[in-house]
């Protein structure tokens, strides 16, 4: 007899993997490395230095080693809010009335409210253990900036955040959150550095943008000594962090003896997708199991399914390193109407290189529909998702109804990032009924990637 699943797994302290796991070691294929925008030649660690911190730039360029050792300390923090449950969802399983059997696995259970704190927490070691004095980064909705907060806090380092006008204005409660942990919070653009005070001076009335805010951030770390950069998604080390969710639930699944089928991730700049699947699609490279994965992404961004995969810039600044990417285009905007998040116009090289040689799928979805899904979701599993993660929901959904029609009980997991509490505005649009489906037309998207990078 099947043994009885609890509506949360949750792990013994001990359970809690104490390795991450890089799949570019399983990979055949390996991702592209960054080119230096000028040189387009590989950026060596030496060029990456007065960036990144050392450690995390060995991170990135690392394709060989399997299994990373979690430094102790933050192994420790990770236990102040890990293991985070697997939930099953009977209630929305009964809701669809459905004969599949559904997971999530939940990362809003801290006070960032999103995955990114798993990062946040092993960059701000690492810069730490450098002995930097702090770092800066950028922020959009706000989510990265309040997981950076609050592990510089954590570790006793000074955090400077870029957080884009518009954000800093309408959306003050991550803002608070994040002084509230110590941070500076400064509005992109801003005068405090040379590229904010040029771009002011061209568009004095402009709210911002995340490509400027990074130009900013970055600028701030190269010209303050003893301070680095970091970057909350796309990047290697971000995927190989983050993977602590998909190995958590590795455990917890053979605890119960439970075999997924489907295995679903939204997907912005990649990193909680990789997070989630990369060890079970690592299972797939070494040929020891078949899952079927789904990448989802909105349809207003729709960077795996309508993009290109080339080498592109990260920001719409273009003076960051050139990835090898499923990108839109680095100057792609997505409608000032999309209101459920992942707006960047690139995607994880790792997951790019993976999604190319056949290892999942992707789909696109329209936001309404999203808000559709979620608001099911509140209503019968009891948590208010996050509109990214609403996207995985969605899918899940989607695969748990074909299931009805079929009659097969197969098994979904997927990852639910985070929770909405600091998104009500989209869900009052959504609620208010003025909520569009805005998707970019075949010109839009061939005009913006007329203008790649020619490599
Ligand atoms: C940032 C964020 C995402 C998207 O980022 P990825 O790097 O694609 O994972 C998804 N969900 C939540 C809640 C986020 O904060």
């Amino acid at each position: 007899m099947e043994k009885k699943i609890p509506y949360k797994i949750y792990l013994e302290e001990h359970e809690i993997p104490n390795k991450w796991y890089n799949v570019r070691a399983d990979m055949t294929t390996k991702p592209a490395h960054l080119l230096n925008p000028i040189s387009l030649k590989p950026l060596t660690a030496e060029e990456l230095e007065p960036i990144f911190c050392k450690e995390l730039i060995a991170q990135e360029l690392d394709d060989d080693t399997r299994y990373v050792d979690i430094p102790e300390d933050v192994l420790k923090f990770y236990k102040m809010y890990r293991p985070s449950p697997l939930v099953r969802a009977y209630f929305l399983e009964k809701a669809l009335d459905t004969p599949a059997k559904i997971y999530y696995k939940f990362e809003g259970n801290n006070t960032s409210g999103s995955h990114k704190l798993n990062s946040a927490i092993a960059q701000a070691y690492y810069a730490k253990k450098q002995g930097l004095k702090g770092v800066t980064t950028e922020t959009g909705a706000g989510q990265w900036g309040t997981a950076l907060s609050m592990a510089c806090s954590y570790f006793g380092l000074d955090c400077q955040v870029f957080m884009v006008k518009c954000s800093y204005e309408q959306k003050p409660f991550r803002r608070e959150v994040m002084r509230t942990y110590g941070a500076k919070v400064t509005p992109s653009p801003s005068n405090t550095t040379a590229i904010g005070r040029k771009i002011l001076s061209e568009y004095p009335d402009t709210t911002g943008s995340l490509g400027c805010a990074i130009s900013e951030a970055v600028e701030a770390a190269i010209s303050q000594p003893g301070y680095r950069y970091e970057l909350g998604s796309v990047l290697n080390q971000v995927l190989l962090h983050q993977t602590i969710i998909g190995l958590e639930t590795q455990v917890a699944l053979r605890k119960y003896h439970i075999k997924p089928d489907i295995i679903i991730g939204c997907a912005g700049g990649g990193s909680n997708l990789g997070g989630l699947a990369s060890p079970f699609i690592g299972e797939m490279l070494r040929g020891e199991a078949d899952y079927q994965v789904i990448a989802v992404e909105p349809a207003s961004c729709p960077s795996f399914t309508r993009g290109r995969f080339a080498y592109d810039f990260c920001d719409t600044g273009m003076i960051c390193p050139l990835a090898k990417m499923y990108t839109l285009g680095s100057q792609f905007i997505p409608s000032a109407n999309h209101a459920g998040g992942l707006r960047f116009h690139g995607m994880s090289t790792i997951m790019s290189q993976l999604y190319h040689d056949g290892f999942f799928e992707a789909r696109a979805v329209e936001q309404n529909s999203v808000f559709e899904a979620a608001t099911l979701f509140a209503r019968v599993e009891g948590t208010l998702p996050a509109p990214e993660s609403s996207h995985a929901i969605r899918v899940a959904i989607d695969e748990a109804l074909k299931c009805k029609e079929s009659g097969e009980a197969k098994t979904i997991v997927f990852g639910l990032t985070g929770t909405g509490y600091f998104d009500l505005k989209a869900y009052e649009q959504y609620n208010d009924g003025k909520m569009q489906d805005v998707i970019p037309t075949d010109e839009q998207i061939a005009s913006s990637l007329a203008k790649l990078p020619k490599i």
